[in-house]
């Protein structure tokens, strides 16, 4: 039987044992649970990077509006921008990742990685390290197999979904995900990528999920740029080997416990926040009139 993903420890503990590089007992997991080949696995994983890829180049060349209106060409408006407030390489993540989850808020094809709210990290994160290392796609595919069992054991101790956890479930695992797999595929050590993992939670924690008029538009685009952000700056704290002091598997039950004692209204209900600011509730107010003047129409 394949390794369980119960925990971060018995993960390393494998490795440790078998001398398999991190993505392989991941590998086998996929296998057993799709009752499939390793040669049917790597196509699949090439095509989520696929449309993670398209995800990103949609989101700069279409028309990113959303029906609310609330979402309006913003990756195309910062790609165009004449400031760069830190560096091209930056600016570059923060159009990537934020156009990718501007697709999923108009309604376009990604990939819930691990969730559709969470859906421009990995897109940004992997297609901005394989540009700036030129990674080859195989590299990422075994990166997205690194973050696919991060994410397993994220779900199974605390939550993926930010109606369980709040949005540190979401984007906060979809970030550590993303920062463990940019510590993989520069060759960091097994410690050094759990590190990654451990400091992301540790940057995301708390976290509510507040959606303006319930629709995974805002604040959720702009969070999906800070927290492939977020990924960037815990692999570069990680892979330097600077200890994150709390074990990545006690962050994560920290991340649980967190999402368990929050309140229900911080949880995907859009009854406090954001959404329960005067102007989230004008814009509730706007978009529900809207819905009711186009369904006779439709
Ligand atoms: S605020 Fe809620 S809906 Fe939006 S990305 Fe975060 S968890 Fe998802």
């Amino acid at each position: 039987m394949s390794l369980l993903f119960t925990d971060f420890a018995s993960w390393q503990a494998h490795c440790a044992t078998t001398g398999e590089p991190l993505f392989r007992p991941v590998l086998a997991y996929e296998i057993e649970q799709k009752g499939a080949s390793e040669a049917d696995i790597w196509p699949g994983l090439q095509r989520a990077y696929d449309v993670m890829r398209d995800a990103v180049h949609t989101g700069l060349t279409g028309d990113m509006t959303s029906r609310s209106g609330m979402i309006n060409n913003g990756a195309k408006k910062i790609a165009a921008s004449p400031v760069t407030v830190l560096s091209p390489e930056f600016k570059n993540l923060v159009v990537s990742a934020l156009g990718a989850k501007e697709v999923n808020s108009c309604m376009g094809r990604v990939v819930a990685a691990p969730t559709a709210g969470a859906s421009g990290i990995l897109p940004g994160v992997l297609t901005t390290i394989q540009n700036i290392h030129h990674l080859p796609d195989q590299k990422i595919l075994e990166g997205l197999l690194v973050a696919a069992g991060i994410a397993l054991i994220i779900e199974q101790n605390a939550s993926l979904a930010g109606a369980v956890g709040g949005c540190q479930a979401e984007t906060g695992s979809a970030a550590a995900m993303g920062a463990g797999a940019i510590v993989y595929c520069l060759g960091g050590t097994v410690e050094q990528v759990f590190a990654a993992v451990a400091i992301t939670i540790q940057c995301m924690l708390g976290l509510v999920c507040d959606p303006v008029a319930g629709l995974v538009e805002v604040p959720c685009v702009v969070r999906n740029a800070s927290a492939a952000a977020i990924a960037f700056s815990s692999a570069q704290i990680a892979i330097a080997g600077v200890d994150p002091v709390i074990p990545v598997d006690q962050c994560v039950a920290a991340l649980g416990e967190v999402g368990q004692s929050m309140e229900t209204r911080y949880k995907e209900t859009a009854l406090g926040g954001l959404a329960n600011t005067r102007r989230g509730r004008e814009i509730e107010k706007m978009v529900l009139v809207q819905d009711v003047n186009i369904l006779p129409d439709e």
